[in-house]
């Protein structure tokens, strides 16, 4: 059975802390077939998953988590407001 982690975040989230070349040290040492890059509004450690993740082997498919404000109607009345104005 193949593993895969298709939502890691490196240090380039707000929430993740580990460079990108410790992340794929560790899923090589986990032995994951593939993993996947997701970091919030940046693919900054993209480039560099590639690339290890190509050297070890690993399969990797680029990745990013998109950040966005739910947008009610309420909010489009508040705009409409604002531009009549
Ligand atoms: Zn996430």
């Amino acid at each position: 059975m193949a593993a895969y982690d298709l939502h890691i975040h490196s240090g380039y989230s707000s929430d993740g802390e580990l460079p990108v070349a410790a992340i794929v040290g560790l899923c090589a040492a986990r032995g994951l077939d593939a993993f996947s890059l997701t970091d919030h509004n940046s693919v900054r450690g993209v480039g560099e998953a590639a690339r290890l993740a190509r050297e070890r082997g690993i399969g990797f498919v680029p990745g990013i988590e998109i950040d966005r404000k739910i947008i009610t109607m309420h909010d489009i009345k508040k705009v409409d407001r604002k531009s009549v104005v």
